[in-house]
């Protein structure tokens, strides 16, 4: 029985590939590629030989049985997107589910994931997050969608699409408040990495005096909102307030 390999690529800089990722795309029988002309230059760059064949959002649901079949006959296939880790917010999600409710070997080569990458750098807390995918194409439910985040009480991070930033940002605003720190990280692991952190209104001054950081890959992130004073039950407040004129 063969294996899949779900193989994360870089997001920019190719110098963040794995050896594992190199030696595992070299010796596939097969890699399925969300962009066989993207993944092409990848393979050309390393000097990888491969036989590839498309495995995109508009397929993956028909090509699925496929896979499992060639990896029942015995072919090891890695399954690679056009840069980062497959399966976040990439196609890949009805092979890897069909492969387990199907018993055939599914194991990952990991490395680069824009999420993990910006939040590492963010500054915001680490120890609970989510990742909430892109913001959605409509107004109104963006302006949902970061109020939920919010809600959350935990770091949110989410991709955005460079021809939408500015009307996501002004929902922000209109959902959170000017002052509603958020966290900007564009172009990663690339020669214009630029990392922003601050209140929202100012993002968008920051974005809007110089119309070039707009452009490009990012990342959004938002911290949760703060655990309120009244969670705290009314008997402890109580108790805090008699001890605090005794504290240090
Ligand atoms: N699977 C990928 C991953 O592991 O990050 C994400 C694929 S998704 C289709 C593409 C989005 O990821 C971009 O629109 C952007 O939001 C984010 N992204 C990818 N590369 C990035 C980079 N170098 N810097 C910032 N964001 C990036």
């Amino acid at each position: 029985i063969g294996t899949l390999y779900i193989v994360a690529t870089p997001i920019g800089n190719l110098a963040d590939i794995s050896e594992r990722a190199i030696t595992t795309l070299s010796s596939v029988d097969l890699i399925a590629a969300e962009d066989t002309r993207h993944t092409g230059k990848l393979l050309s760059h390393f000097n990888i030989k491969a036989k590839t064949f498309a495995l995109h959002d508009h397929n993956e649901k028909q090509k699925a049985q496929q896979i499992v079949d060639w990896l029942n006959e015995g072919l090891d296939i890695a399954l690679v997107s056009d840069a980062g880790t497959p399966l976040i917010s990439d196609p890949g999600y009805a092979v890897v589910n069909l492969c387990r409710e199907q018993g055939a070997h599914v194991t990952p080569v990991p490395g680069a994931c824009a999420a993990i990458t910006a939040l590492c750098c963010s500054g915001l807390p680490t120890d609970r997050f989510q990742f909430i995918g892109f913001t959605p194409a409509k107004s109104q439910a963006r302006q949902q969608f970061f109020l939920d985040a919010y809600e959350s009480g935990i770091t949110s991070i989410m991709y955005e699409s460079t021809h939408r930033i500015m009307a996501s940002l002004d929902d922000l605003q209109t959902a959170l408040g000017a002052e509603q720190q958020v966290v900007f990280a564009k172009e990663l692991t690339k020669t214009y990495e630029t990392f922003f952190s601050g209140g929202v209104a100012e993002l968008i001054s920051f974005l809007t005096e110089e119309p070039e950081k707009q452009r490009g890959e990012l990342v959004l992130m938002l911290p949760g909102k703060p655990k309120q004073q009244e969670e705290i039950p009314a008997d402890a407040q109580r108790m805090l307030a008699l001890l605090e004129p005794e504290m240090p």
